[in-house]
């Protein structure tokens, strides 16, 4: 198989997978027993939290384990709400994932205005709509740090200064983020952050949510006091142990992902813009995640080059995983201007550290023919 779908998920590295292993298989207590065959299972989740801890440049105490990054978001958002019931206003980009989107959409029932920022042609946020838009109470801002689709970075600490002048509380969904370029709460000042494991080559059903400290938390799953309280429910612990192996791991090859995994998605890249006619890249060069490319194929279907593509053992993703499956045109894509047959026409590639030459140029000998094949089958129709 040749993976080009990293930002959908990412094969559960055999560093998480080993550490993993002792906490499903000798080490399976319950953390709160009192006896030592649960307790002692403090130490590795100190040390799991610890790793995590640092990806984000965060203390361990200021943050939670959560299942993932819908559960994040959705703990962020309805926390910032409930600390402040009389600001009815919720502002988010028209580019959230839809865990934000569908969130606040919810919330126009309860009585709430949910003011989308516009992005432009490229998927830049319209950073003065922002300002305007927060000047009124607002109750929470949610700005991704990185697009999902394209790829596109928001300026997350400049959104951040944005909303601390005019006293907006900021959730930033860094789910694609981490793992490919650096976070640091430290200077990028936002009230909630969100991430999920199974981005970063750890296990699904595990991910996380900062809150800055003197932020009041007002948890949605309550339960037995776990995680202070935060977030109630028996630990996952070989998915927090697995959650801080990949942690670790990623730190590491941060380097590799903005260098070699970089490279090859400008290769890759590249080539389809050169070689095929009819190419345009959805989103700019810059600033962009090294990872993803998002690319619009004039006259074909997204979706008929998918299935061919799987059909040749190549694995890549058609708007985002999570709305495969409808036949609507990329939220994303739309927002940012594209036509409904533009959206339609175009492919993420998301690569990742498991990448090498040999998969891109295995893609590359492939898609001209596809390209072509499927041209001729859409102007024959
Ligand atoms: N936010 C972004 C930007 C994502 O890409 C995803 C997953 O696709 C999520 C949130 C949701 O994460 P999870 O599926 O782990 O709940």
């Amino acid at each position: 198989m040749r993976y080009f779908d990293n930002n959908a998920t990412t094969r559960v590295a055999p560093e998480a997978v080993a550490a993993m292993l002792p906490f499903l298989t000798e080490r399976w207590g319950n953390p709160s027993s009192g006896y030592r065959f649960g307790h002692d299972l403090a130490e590795p989740l100190i040390a799991a939290r610890e790793h995590v801890a640092a990806l984000i440049g965060a203390s361990p105490d200021h943050f939670f384990f959560t299942s993932g990054g819908t559960e994040s978001i959705n703990t962020a958002l309805q926390s910032a709400l409930r600390s402040e019931p009389d600001r009815k206003r919720i502002v988010i980009t028209g580019v959230e994932h839809p865990a934000t989107l569908n969130f606040a959409r919810l919330q126009e029932r309860n009585g709430y205005e949910v003011v989308i920022v516009p992005v432009d042609s490229a998927g830049q946020l319209d950073l003065n709509a922002l300002e305007k838009a927060v000047q009124q109470e607002t109750a929470i801002v949610s700005a991704m740090w990185a697009n999902n689709e394209t790829g596109m970075l928001f300026p997350i600490r400049e959104i951040a200064e944005i909303c601390r002048k005019h006293d907006a509380p900021l959730h930033t969904d860094a789910v694609q983020a981490a793992g490919k370029v650096p976070l640091d709460v430290r200077t990028a000042v936002v009230d909630f952050l969100s991430l999920a494991a199974h981005k970063l080559h750890g296990p699904k059903g595990v991910g996380l949510l900062y809150v800055r400290p003197g932020v009041s938390v007002h948890p949605v799953i309550v339960g037995g006091g776990q995680e202070r309280g935060w977030r109630g429910g028996t630990e996952n612990v070989a998915g927090i142990v697995g959650f801080g192996a990949a942690a670790l791991r990623s730190m590491r090859r941060l380097d590799e992902m903005n260098t070699r995994v970089r490279s090859l998605r400008d290769r890759l890249e590249r080539a389809i813009l050169e070689r095929i006619s009819g190419t345009s890249l959805n989103g700019l060069p810059e600033p962009r995640l090294p990872n993803t490319s998002n690319i619009a194929f004039d006259g074909i279907e997204a979706e008929g080059l998918m299935l061919l593509l799987d059909a040749a053992g190549i694995c890549v993703s058609t708007g985002s995983a999570c709305s495969a499956g409808s036949h609507k045109p990329s939220h994303v894509l739309t927002a940012m201007g594209c036509s409904p047959g533009r959206a339609r026409s175009s492919v993420r590639f998301s690569l990742g550290v498991d990448n090498t030459d040999e998969d891109v140029d295995v893609l590359l000998a492939k898609l001209p023919a596809m390209i072509e094949r499927l041209r001729a089958e859409f102007s024959s129709r």
